[in-house]
């Protein structure tokens, strides 16, 4: 028996255990999964339950990708990278962290028909994952990466993080329509990295001009998956731009997890179909 688990706070809307769960059904491995609230300052508490019942693997979500790594025995490359672990593997008395966001997004592009290399990258909003998808972006030999952001100083200072552990420049300025449409002139890929027309967030974009700015055949890119369709992905879809959801990041990240978990080297493409109803 195969024992996962989910941990954060909020943590009862996670889609993680469907997924999991889905997954582990196809793969016919007997499973025990868990979703765990634990909040700032419990995560000291999750290990020993970790330690005591054999836990062989577990995801993390808000707000522990970075408070984890201290309680790790060993860190893989990618994740120290991003200094951010989103998938803990329990094996031989040890706790292995891996980031599995990056190489998610990768997948969800992937299957939109393209890639980091060689394309220019604009990137809206400067949280957690913005860091993750910089980095990804810088070292799968993007030609640029611009973030904008409402604080410009978060925006800056993720510049300067690439720069630390890249060496290379990206740019960054401040999310307002007029900087955003000069930006996306020669963008290929957009993303929408902020919570704005995310469900149960009022706020929203309330001008979407920048979009005339954008070259035909730039891919449009939300990592919100609820709702389906965003006002951002909706806005881009009706002037004809290829748009693709949060949804696959979300499966992938989770389906390259469970490769780690069972040591399976599944298909992600197949598997993702097999799972998709489900999840959606
Ligand atoms: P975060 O660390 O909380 O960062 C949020 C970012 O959004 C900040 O740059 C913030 O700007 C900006 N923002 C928030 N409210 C705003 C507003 N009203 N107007 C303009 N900007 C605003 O979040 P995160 O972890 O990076 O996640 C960002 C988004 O990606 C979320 O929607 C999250 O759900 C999504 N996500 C999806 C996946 C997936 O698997 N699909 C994975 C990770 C994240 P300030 O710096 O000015 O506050």
């Amino acid at each position: 028996m195969i024992k996962l688990a989910v941990i954060g706070y909020p943590i009862s809307h996670s889609k993680s255990p469907v997924i999991h769960t889905s997954v582990m059904k196809e793969l016919k491995l007997e499973y025990n999964y868990e979703a765990v609230e634990v909040k700032s300052g419990e995560l000291s508490e999750f290990i020993k339950k970790v330690k005591n019942e054999s836990i062989d693997g577990f995801n993390i979500t808000m707000p522990h990708k970075i408070d984890i790594m201290e309680f790790l025995d060993d860190i893989d490359e990618e994740a120290k990278r991003y200094n951010s672990v989103n998938t803990v593997k329990y094996a031989d008395g040890k706790l292995y962290g891996y980031n599995t966001d990056a190489n998610g997004y990768v997948m969800s592009l992937k299957e939109a028909g393209t890639e980091f290399k060689g394309r220019n990258i604009l990137i809206l909003g400067a949280g957690g994952v913005v860091n993750t998808l910089s980095l990804k972006a810088v070292f799968e030999d993007s030609k640029s990466v611009t973030v904008l952001n409402r604080s410009l100083d978060k925006a800056e200072a993720i510049c300067r993080h690439v720069k630390e552990i890249s060496g290379k420049e990206i740019s960054f300025g401040e999310l307002k329509t007029e900087v955003i449409c000069e930006k996306a002139k020669n963008a290929d890929i957009i993303i929408n990295a902020t919570p704005l027309g995310m469900h149960g967030v009022e706020a929203d974009y309330t001008d979407f001009s920048f979009f005339d700015c954008l070259k035909k055949n730039a891919l449009v890119s939300d990592l919100i998956y609820n709702p389906e369709e965003t006002s951002f992905l909706k806005n881009a879809r009706l002037r004809g731009f290829k748009t693709v959801n949060g949804l696959g990041m979300l499966i992938y990240q989770a389906l390259i997890a469970d490769r780690i978990y069972t040591g399976i080297d599944f298909d992600l493409i197949d598997m993702k179909k097999r799972i998709y109803d489900k999840v959606k």
